[in-house]
């Protein structure tokens, strides 16, 4: 038992700072409709300030310097007291952080940590430009050196959340003339200044997560360039599998990358059974549509063995072996999974599997309608299947270019 390897004074004390902290309407069992916004930041606030945010990052980084059997306690003990567990965001937490933590400096430690755990700073990934998506090595934005400042030029687009991020880690281009690979920095900078334009693009799902963001002499501390200078390609691959492992995580069927959001997680099995059974059971639960429940069925079955496989292989991370390439088979096989999930649910919602807008459809008609349009972005955001194969076939069987 994991909670075996943590002492009873630490659960304790862990169980009274949680119950002293969560505000009334956030509590278990509680209306969290009736907590306010005051209510959810402190909250967060009061949750941060341990490093529970970010618990397994050290404490003088801001984080909770908790060991993993630690942090399964934490899991425990805040189940038991309140509705969910706070979270900032993923950029920060599970993109940008672990990087810093490999690659970054101690004072770009010092400084940029504790604003993730906090949730003071909001980041966002620049990565894919117009022209460079799969190879995205190619990429065309500019980083020159002029005095104490990098001055940034360009564009990047796909840039989730780019309307909501206070900055960006960003991928530029700062050798003109090496091979492609060896010429990119990893730069890190404030997005709100001038120069800086965001364009907002709305998804097939309705939303407008993402955006377009263009940089006209837009300027970068000189000491905000994460590892060596043109050595960023190293960097950038190394979030890119902190990220597909992010986007591996349990399937559940909503988009992925808002996971962290939810309040209260649930079973995504029985959920999708649930589902099955309102939409088509009869008087007692039972489905009639034998194909159906043997979709169900088959998926419920391939979710426990992912699940099993995420645990072994995060079992195999914690003995040494770090996620590496095969985060691109978790992420790949992760991404069908929560597409064929939302293709089950529509077949079970029927028509009402294409409510839009309008008062014919209830709110979760809606909201299952957008998700399933939404589950269509999991084979590319990452990076897309196509290119996850590849990263298998060569870095993970080894088979020649
Ligand atoms: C929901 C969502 C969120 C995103 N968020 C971000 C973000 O925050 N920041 C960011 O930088 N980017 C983000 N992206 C962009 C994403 O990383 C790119 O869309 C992705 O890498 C693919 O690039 P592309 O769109 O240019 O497609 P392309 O690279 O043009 O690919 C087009 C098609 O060709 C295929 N293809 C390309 N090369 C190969 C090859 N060598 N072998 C086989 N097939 C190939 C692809 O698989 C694809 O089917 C996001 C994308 C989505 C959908």
């Amino acid at each position: 038992m994991a909670s075996e390897e943590v002492s009873q004074a630490f659960r304790d004390d862990l169980r009274s700072y949680l119950e002293a902290q969560c505000p009334a309407p956030l509590r278990k069992g509680a209306d969290p409709s009736a907590a306010t916004e005051a209510d959810r930041q402190a909250w967060l606030d009061a949750y941060a300030a341990r490093g529970y945010t970010t618990p397994t990052w050290p404490k003088e980084y801001g984080g909770g310097g908790l060991s993993k059997a630690e942090t399964r306690v934490l899991a425990e003990e805040v189940a038991q007291v309140a509705a969910y567990a706070p979270v900032v965001s993923f950029f920060g937490t599970s993109m940008l952080g672990p990087v810093l933590l490999e690659f970054g400096n101690e004072d770009q430690k010092k400084e940029h940590l504790p604003k993730i755990t906090s949730g003071e700073i909001n980041w966002c990934q620049g990565y894919s430009e117009p022209g460079s998506g799969s190879d995205l090595a190619s990429l065309q934005t500019r980083a020159v050196l002029e005095g104490d400042h990098w001055v940034i030029n360009g564009s990047k687009i796909w840039t989730t959340g780019a309307n909501h991020a206070d900055w960006m880690f960003c991928l530029t281009r700062t050798d003109f003339e090496a091979p492609k690979h060896d010429g990119i920095s990893f730069i890190l900078f404030d997005l709100r200044q001038p120069g800086v334009t965001i364009s907002p693009i709305q998804l097939i799902s309705g939303a407008s997560e993402f955006c377009q963001v263009f940089f006209e002499d837009v300027r970068a501390e000189k000491r905000n360039l994460v590892g060596p200078l043109n050595g960023g390609w190293t960097i950038a691959k190394r979030l890119l599998q902190h990220e597909r492992q992010m986007l591996s995580g349990p399937v559940d069927g909503a988009p992925r990358r808002a996971r962290a959001k939810q309040a209260a997680p649930t079973d995504p099995r029985s959920a999708l059974a649930e589902s099955a059974r309102a939409h088509l059971g009869d008087a007692d639960g039972q489905l009639g549509d034998a194909a159906l429940r043997d979709r169900i069925a088959q998926w419920e079955l391939d979710s426990m063995c992912f699940g099993l496989t995420l645990r072994r292989s995060g079992e195999e991370a914690r003995s040494g072996q770090g996620a590496g390439a095969a985060t691109s088979m978790f992420k790949l096989y992760a991404s069908e999974m929560n597409k064929r999930r939302a293709e089950i649910l529509m077949s079970v919602r029927g028509s009402d599997g294409l409510g839009w807008e309008g008062e014919a459809f209830s709110p979760s008609d809606i909201m299952e309608t957008r998700g399933w349009l939404r589950s269509k972005g999991n084979s590319i955001e990452g990076g897309t299947s196509e290119v996850q194969l590849n990263v298998i076939a060569k870095r993970v069987l080894g088979l020649p270019d």
